[in-house]
This record gives C-alpha cells, sequence and structure tokens, in this order.
C-alpha cells in the first residue's frame, strides 16, 4: 500500500476563500459537468458503475448499482436527495467537505441528478450545523446565478432545483428512510424496508439518497474516468477517500487516501500518537463498529479488510484511544448517545439502550453485580438483528466487541470505579 495522501476532494480546502464559485472555477470547477452533459444519463451511471465508487456513508454499497434501480417507466418524478446529517460520533469529513468546497458537491448533485433524470433534488442537512446550511446555500445560489443549476443548465435542455433543508438534529434523521419522513414534514423515525427509497422514497416516488461525499466524487470521476479512479484504492474499494482521524494523535483532522491505507500509514501520515500515548483501541468507522486494538494496526482501510478484522470501515471515522482511557467509560458514553437517539418505535432498541446505559453506568461506578457482564453480552444479543434499523445494531458493536478485548476492565468495574483506575488527571489530552 501507498504511504501517500491522494488530495482530490480536499485538494484546494487551503485556497483562499476556495468555497466560492471563483475560487471552484479557477481549478477547473464545473467542467465535468460539461462533460456528463454530453454523455446520456444511462453512460452516466455505466461510468459511475464502472469505477467501482462505493458509497461513503458508511454501507459501501455501490453507487452506480444505486442509480440504476430507479425504475426507467415510472410516471412519477425521481428525486436525488443527498444525505448531508453527518451525526456518527467521530465522524467529521463530509461537514468539512461541505465548508471548504461546497461546489463539489453541487456539481455533484447536478451529474448526479442527469445520471437518474431527477428535476429536484434536496440536500439535508443536520439541524445544528447552521453554519454549513448557510454556506450552502450561498453555494447553490451562486451555481443558480452562474447558470449552472435551474432551467437549461449550460444550454443543454436539462433542468433542475437544488434545496438545501435543514433538520432538527436527530441522529436517526440520517438513516435514510426516517431522513424521508422527516423531509416530508413528518418526525423521522425509521420505513420498513423493502420497499428501497431506488423504488419508493420521497413522496413515494423513486429517490436516490447517496452521502455527500459519495456525490461529491463524482465530478472528479467524469473528470479523471475510470481508469484513474481505479488507479487508487484496492481490487473491491477503488478510489480515494477522506478517513478523519481524532482522539490521541498529534495531528487530528481530514486524511484524504486510498482506500486500503492502514492505521499505521495514518498515523504516520498525522504525526503519530501523542506524547507519552500508546495505542489501546480505536474505531475504524465511528462507534457503530466494533472496536479493534494494537494488534490491529495493519488491517487495511478498505471494506473487505476491516470487516476481515472484525469490524466495518463504516463511516471511516478513526477515534483513536490510548492507555490513559477507560474502555468502560468511553463505551458508557457511545451507549448513552445511542439511548438518547434511540427513536423508540421499536422495543429492543428503545428498552435495550436503557437497561445497557444502567449497567454500564454501575460499572463506570465500581458498583457492578455479579452476572452484569453475561445480562449485557445477552442484551446485546437480544437487540442485534431484532431491530427496525441499524441503529439498534450499531449500539452493541462497541460493547460486545470491548468485552471481547477487554473483559477484565468490565470484570474490575464490580468493585473498582474507572476514575480510579483511569484518573482523567492522567490523560494525554489534558
Ligand atoms: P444498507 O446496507 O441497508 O443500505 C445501504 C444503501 O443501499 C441504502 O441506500 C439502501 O437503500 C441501498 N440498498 C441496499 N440494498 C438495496 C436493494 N436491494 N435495492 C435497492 N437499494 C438497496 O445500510 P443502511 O442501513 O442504509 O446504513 C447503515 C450504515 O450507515 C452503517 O454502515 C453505518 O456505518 C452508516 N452510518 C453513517 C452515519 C453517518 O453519520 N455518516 C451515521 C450512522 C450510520
Ligand atoms: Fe428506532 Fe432504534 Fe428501532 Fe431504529 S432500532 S427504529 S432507532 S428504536
Amino acid at each position: 500500500m501507498t504511504d501517500v495522501l491522494t488530495p482530490v476532494l480536499t485538494a484546494n480546502w487551503a485556497d483562499d476563500r476556495a468555497w466560492t464559485l471563483a475560487a471552484y472555477e479557477a481549478h477547473g470547477g464545473y467542467q465535468a459537468l460539461d462533460k456528463a452533459l454530453q454523455l446520456s444519463p444511462e453512460e452516466l451511471v455505466e461510468l459511475v458503475k464502472d469505477s467501482g465508487l462505493r458509497g461513503r456513508g458508511g454501507a459501501g454499497f455501490p453507487t452506480g448499482m444505486k442509480w440504476s434501480f430507479i425504475p426507467k417507466d415510472n410516471p412519477n418524478p425521481t428525486y436525488l436527495v443527498v444525505n448531508a446529517d453527518e451525526s456518527e460520533p467521530g465522524t467529521c469529513k463530509d461537514i468539512p467537505l461541505m465548508m471548504a468546497s461546497p461546489h463539489t458537491l453541487v456539481e455533484g448533485v447536478i451529474i448526479a441528478s442527469r445520471a437518474i433524470e431527477a428535476r429536484q433534488a434536496f440536500i439535508y442537512v443536520r439541524g445544528e450545523v447552521l453554519h454549513v446550511v448557510r454556506r450552502l446555500r450561498a453555494a447553490v445560489r451562486e451555481a443558480y446565478e452562474a447558470g449552472h443549476v435551474g432551467t437549461d443548465i449550460h444550454g443543454s435542455g436539462m433542468d433542475l432545483d437544488i434545496v438545501v433543508h435543514a433538520g432538527a438534529g436527530a441522529y436517526i434523521c440520517g438513516e435514510e428512510t426516517a431522513l424521508l419522513d422527516s423531509l416530508e414534514g413528518r418526525r423521522g423515525q425509521p420505513r420498513l424496508r423493502p420497499p428501497f427509497p431506488a423504488v419508493a422514497g420521497l413522496y413515494a416516488s423513486p429517490t436516490v439518497i447517496n452521502n455527500v461525499e459519495s456525490i461529491a466524487s463524482v465530478p472528479a470521476i467524469v473528470r479523471g474516468g475510470v481508469s484513474w479512479f481505479g488507479s487508487m484504492g484496492t481490487e473491491k474499494s477503488k478510489g480515494h477517500t477522506i478517513y478523519s482521524l481524532s482522539g490521541h494523535v498529534k495531528r487530528p483532522g481530514q486524511y484524504e487516501a486510498p482506500l486500503g491505507i492502514t492505521l499505521r500509514e495514518l498515523l504516520d501520515l498525522s504525526g503519530g500518537m501523542r506524547d507519552g500515548a500508546e495505542l489501546k483501541f480505536w474505531t475504524p468507522g465511528g462507534s457503530s463498529t466494533p472496536i479493534l486494538t494494537a494488534e490491529h494496526l495493519d488491517v487495511p482501510l478498505d471494506y473487505e479488510g476491516v470487516s476481515a478484522a472484525g469490524s466495518m470501515l463504516g463511516t471511516k471515522a478513526l477515534q483513536i484511544f490510548d492507555q490513559t482511557t477507560s474502555v468502560v467509560r468511553c463505551v458508557l458514553r457511545w451507549t448513552e448517545f445511542y439511548k438518547h437517539e434511540s427513536c423508540g418505535k421499536c422495543t429492543p432498541c428503545r428498552e435495550g439502550t436503557w437497561w445497557m446505559v444502567q449497567i454500564l453506568r454501575r460499572l463506570d461506578r465500581g458498583e457492578g453485580q455479579p452476572g452484569d457482564i453475561e445480562t449485557l453480552l445477552d442484551l446485546c444479543d437480544n437487540i442485534l438483528g431484532r431491530s427496525f434499523c441499524a441503529l439498534g445494531d450499531g449500539a452493541t458493536s462497541p460493547i460486545t466487541s470491548a468485552i471481547q478485548y477487554f473483559r477484565d476492565e468490565f470484570e474490575a468495574g464490580l468493585t473498582t470505579p474507572s476514575a480510579e483506575l483511569f484518573p482523567p488527571s492522567a490523560s494525554t489530552l489534558f
């Protein structure tokens, strides 16, 4: 694997006023759109299919294949919805992308809309990040004024409107069908799938929902071509992607690299662990993916490599923890998050996350009871695969994996508070 960064999406983030149309066009922005407008929708879908681009929101579903599911003979309008509700703990790639280079996303939206023949696109942004909403709205306004969006785009006859919609800040609205409910003006709760949104999505019409980074990757693929994209990454996980590193590293931030890079290489790029810090455990893709340990420093960070190691690539949010971190307390924090964000629609997740928090809190206080670890595992077993959506499943991952690797710390929670074993004053973060 290579040890170099592959800046594509992040290439011009440091430029002066990089978010403006002028700065974007100075680097060839909206030229991919001209190229895309020369291609038929079918040719565009094939191009993205052939590129091997896989969804960058976490699940890794092939983007071109998703586009190809849009029924051809449907009388209803087709919609494109960008899932910009980034809220997975530790995940911090879409928001920086939208702040630094919103036109990359807007250009991707126009090209994707042409591919699926949508005349209306929505960008659904997490409610709390008003600065991102404002920046996106300014970029969309600039794109309208320049004739990149609106009617008869670049004289091609293509019409498209883009709406930037601010959600109300619920994690569950990042689940694609809850997002659709929220966009339609209802309380966001997951819908039964199938039918998948590609068949019956927004207003029961065919809808493609893609993550920000997936859509923003499309202009570069149109410009550079399939072979260029495929020259990065691995056979089944092609291209470049943004990894977000946080925690006990010297230079946390976004690192764009080929899929398949390892944590060891990313740590080299980010200056390594903080002084005095030793890697204890880490997440490959936010808190919904099972934790890994120092044994896994050389696992290729692609969809297949991370799965083979017993976890998931997910959102590529690498949260790095050192020896001063209490695993029990860390897992408790994540579980409190899932309990708070559980939408309450199904019993295993709604009740299970509540009970898991109660048990983890007493283990954290050093007041655990005999059998608590087995009860935790039993709860996870009853949530995993029995919940209505991925939130419930995700809530079990940190617990089961943490018990697998650090059972002794959970056992210590029967007698000793985490704060005694891992005093916050000893943390290398402060
Ligand atoms: P999924 O695998 O069920 O679906 C992935 C995508 O493929 C969806 O868009 C779905 O509609 C489509 N799809 C799958 N099968 C299909 C079929 N047969 N026909 C048509 N379309 C089909 O995953 P999911 O439940 O949508 O998402 C879970 C992922 O989200 C997790 O991997 C997690 O890492 C990630 N996640 C991301 C964030 C974030 O902030 N980015 C937050 C939470 C979770
Ligand atoms: Fe709601 Fe949790 Fe059930 Fe998903 S798993 S539908 S978030 S209660």
